[in-house]
């Protein structure tokens, strides 16, 4: 018996990630691999971290990848800052916020939660007022950009609200960073995660990840240790600190790292500012043509993501059934809902490399040709103008 290669066929990925991965980062992947403590690597190194600061809008000494995905970089900022009694409030409007209360819990801490429904942002009101209730609370965790639902909370308020109290920040941006603004400076965030495969266009399996001084003041002071010898960041620091002759901790992902690399110069090159505003300017022309097809959004404008669009299915439709038909038909995957609004939501991801005109035109129109046959209630042969005269 002979065993074959694995050649996966050639997707547009238009859900909550991974997005598409563009080709110079494919061909970075492919580099040879060289030893993690050689100093040419290390070099490449130097130059992630500043790249990684750039893309934060940091100037935190210490920013660097996690070597594992976006749910690592979670778990590195509660097992290195939440100590067991500590009072973590934790806002939930999604999926992601109910993993941030698990991380709480299995570190030992108390979570207090603030609920809001899924599909809004994180209500700032509600979070003033359990910081009110639970004097003794050590630390706001929130999700700026839930991918469950598409929407975005305003990081800047609640982050405020939370020193006001004397709390640290623990800000979640896998979605975010690369497509809307993340100014972790600016806004003062003392532990910021990240991913690769959203709106970087990088291949899954990495995390950057931020951490103030004030982070690391309690990092270092910790009275218990940190729970994962993995993920404790008093010993990955000897690795990525700054001035430190780096020590071995585990092997880096050297190929990844290049891909990453990779993919932020090239986001370096088009600018922030540019690539806020292509997120901006897709959105606009996916949603100019999903609207005159007749479809609707679930999360209000000013609470909307970009580079995640949730709208509604319509009436009598089988969600199971048109995904496949697109993945099937015409090689797009777009995303299901998840919990409350599973069955009754696609999400449709614009991040990254997947935020291009060419990617809308196929989504609108395959959507268009498996709903038209399906015989679904939708406004036929309107949705490609709407777009064309956006993107124009
Ligand atoms: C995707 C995602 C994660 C988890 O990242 P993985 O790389 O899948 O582990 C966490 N938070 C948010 C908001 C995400 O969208």
């Amino acid at each position: 018996m002979t065993v074959q290669s694995f050649n996966p066929p050639i997707r547009t990925l238009m859900g909550p990630g991974p997005s598409d991965v563009h080709p110079r980062i494919l061909n970075a992947l492919a580099r040879p691999t060289i030893g993690h403590l050689d100093p040419v690597f290390v070099e490449m190194m130097d130059d992630v971290k500043g790249l990684l600061q750039y893309a934060f809008q940091t100037e935190n000494e210490l920013t660097m990848p996690v070597s594992a995905p976006g749910s690592a970089g979670m778990e590195t900022c509660f097992v290195n800052l939440v100590e067991p009694g500590d009072k973590v409030i934790v806002c939930q409007n999604g999926v992601f916020g109910g993993r941030m209360k698990e991380n709480v819990e299995r570190c030992g801490g108390i979570a207090v939660m603030v609920e809001d429904e899924w599909g809004n942002a994180v209500d700032p009101a509600k979070v003033e007022q359990a910081l009110e209730s639970n004097p003794d609370a050590k630390i706001v965790a929130f999700v700026h950009a839930e991918t469950s639902t598409g929407a975005q909370s305003d990081a800047k308020t609640l982050s405020e609200l939370a020193h006001k109290h004397d709390c640290l920040v623990i800000l979640d941006t896998v979605t975010s960073l690369g497509g809307t603004p993340v100014l972790i400076d600016e806004w003062q965030i003392d532990a910021v995660y990240s991913g690769t495969q959203k709106c970087l266009s990088c291949t899954p399996g990495i995390s950057p990840v931020s951490f103030s001084e004030r982070a690391l003041d309690k990092v270092k002071n910790r009275e218990t240790r940190v729970q994962s010898w993995f993920l404790d960041l008093n010993l990955v620091m000897g690795y990525w600190g700054s001035g430190q002759k780096r020590a071995y901790h585990h092997t880096a992902p050297v190929n990844a790292l290049y891909g990453l690399h990779e993919s932020l110069v090239m986001l370096k090159n088009e600018g922030l500012e540019n690539a806020w505003k292509r997120h901006a300017d897709n959105h606009d022309a996916l949603k100019a043509g999903l609207e005159a097809m007749g479809l609707s959004f679930v999360v209000k404008p000013d609470e909307r993501l970009p580079q995640l669009n949730s709208v509604t299915i319509p009436d009598g439709v089988d969600d199971a059934t048109v995904r496949s038909r697109l993945l099937n038909e015409f090689n797009l995957e777009i995303g299901a809902g998840l919990g409350a609004l599973a069955g009754k939501v696609w999400r449709i991801g614009l991040m990254g490399f997947s935020s291009r005109a060419e990617n809308i035109l196929l989504c609108v129109s395959a959507l268009e040709a498996v709903l038209s046959d399906l015989n679904a209630p939708i406004n036929s042969g309107v949705a490609l103008k709407a777009i064309q005269e956006k993107l124009d």
